[in-house]
């Protein structure tokens, strides 16, 4: 039984999909006006866990993420500029190449984390149309008021508005900052359709009913959505950033156009915390995947260490902890590695699986993606003494479709490679020989080995094989 915390009933539920043929998942994407930290990055990772647990659980899951090419504006409260045409002025590029570029940079980045990529990426640029039949919609249902700046979503007109969040809508009118708009009925209200400038040419602006302009950032998600996904779905995802004001406002659109319940359960990342290491894109200091590379940190040593916190804790990031997840990573490297060596490929099958552990795993992952717990299986079924290395190797290769650290593909490092193939067959014939307690057998092609230049050392859990 896989369960789920969902942000909708603050508690773990059984997740039971509406089509059990097909898992309907949704997660909130970039907005693809810079590079994105590794902070966004531990959101979209938190998905990637997701979407495996769910495939391991053999479920077929259609999964769809935005990409914001337009509307973001620099605040949540729809003031001030987009943050792409900005961004698009300082660099001197046009938007659309502004959001080329960054996209492309974010697709290498998922592939470089080993994420698996949706099976649709949606740009809210490509669906305008549905953008606009949707703000139509709610305004055929009396949602929508028109202001001097744009057409705005009349939040007291939906009585369930703010309970993802819980939102104590009173407390925040009172406190209602000096830059809430005049002309807002209330401080929750949001825009749906936003006037061009008049004195200013903006590069993206399409026509609507209400003027030109450009849709507000909200209703991409609901609109994308309803119509890759249906009105009605499984799973949605994102940042706990989210929950209060994007999140709560597609529920707004969607529930009052829509006139069903949109999510069944609402999932959501807590936020990777810097310390010192501050990151502010509005400063441009922040540290990306691609820093990450430079300063010698493997993408899979971020996953480890992204694997060794649950989603919904707070993680914090240091050079130091990413040193001690690097060592982790390479120890685990090690270990699969010799186990590699003892085993003679012709012998072994993926299948060789450990039931008990493969039980453990199991019941980790699906208990609310409990991946610490997860990797400390991993850890203890490796140190078992009482296993073989096929069953052990087969088990781990099992764990790596959820864990995703390219476990199949540890090599040996160059220095290792120099040993010729011969050689390495002889080794293997050791071990084996070893295996089956012929320990003659074994000293003799130990010999032999030695004999041709190369000492074989037993190791823990393994052999370590050097020039002499
Ligand atoms: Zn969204």
């Amino acid at each position: 039984m896989l369960t789920l915390y969902n942000t909708l009933s603050r508690r773990k539920e059984e997740f039971i999909p509406i089509d059990p043929d097909e898992v309907k998942m949704y997660s909130c994407g970039p907005t693809v006006y810079n590079y994105q930290h590794i902070g966004n990055l531990r959101t979209f990772f938190f998905e990637d866990i997701l979407l495996r647990v769910l495939k391991y659980n053999k479920y077929n899951v259609k999964y769809v993420m935005n990409i914001t090419d337009v509307g973001h504006l620099v605040s949540d409260s729809d003031e001030g500029e987009d943050k792409m045409e900005i961004s698009a002025k300082l660099q001197g590029k046009t938007v659309w190449e502004l959001a080329e570029y960054y996209t492309s940079v974010f697709k290498r980045d998922i592939k470089l984390m080993n994420l698996f990529p949706p099976d649709i990426y949606s740009k809210a640029t490509d669906y305008i149309k549905e953008q606009i039949d949707l703000i139509k919609c709610l305004e055929s249902k009396g949602y929508t008021y028109l202001t001097s700046d744009g057409v705005y979503y009349d939040t007291s007109k939906f009585p369930d508005y703010g309970k993802l969040a819980k939102l104590d809508i009173k407390g925040l009118q009172e406190g209602a900052r000096i830059e809430f708009s005049e002309e807002k009925k209330n401080i929750t209200d949001f825009a749906l359709w936003k006037f061009s400038p008049k004195d200013e040419q903006r590069q993206m602006e399409w026509d609507s009913p209400w003027g030109k302009g450009f849709p507000g950032w909200h209703i991409e998600c609901s609109a994308m959505s309803k119509s890759l996904l249906g009105n009605h779905f499984d799973i949605h995802c994102g940042g706990i950033d989210h929950i209060p004001i994007h999140h709560s406002n597609e529920i707004a659109q969607s529930e009052a156009c829509n006139g069903e319940k949109f999510v069944n359960y609402w999932i959501h990342g807590e936020f990777l915390d810097m310390g010192n290491e501050k990151m502010s894109k509005s400063t441009g200091n922040f540290i990306t995947l691609q820093i990450l590379i430079d300063k010698g940190y493997s993408p899979m040593d971020y996953r480890y260490f992204l694997l060794m916190a649950h989603y919904k804790k707070k993680l914090k990031f240091s050079f130091e902890a990413m040193g001690s997840a690097k060592n982790g990573y390479k120890n685990l490297a090690g270990k699969i590695l010799n186990l590699k060596r003892q085993i003679t490929q012709a012998n072994f099958k993926t299948s060789d699986l450990d039931n008990k552990y493969i039980k453990k795993f199991s019941e980790s992952v699906n208990d609310d993606l409990n991946m610490p717990e997860a990797m400390a299986v991993l850890w203890d079924m490796l140190k078992d003494e009482n296993m073989s290395p096929e069953s052990k190797l087969g088990s781990a290769y099992e764990f790596d479709k959820i864990l995703g650290l390219g476990l199949g593909k540890i090599e040996e490092e160059k220095n290792n490679s120099e040993v010729p193939e011969d050689i390495q067959i002889l080794v293997n014939q050791r071990s084996e020989a070893k295996r089956n307690k012929d320990f003659k057998l074994a000293d003799e092609i130990r010999n032999k080995v030695k004999q041709k230049g190369f000492e074989i050392l037993d190791i823990k859990d393994g052999v370590e094989i050097k020039k002499i």
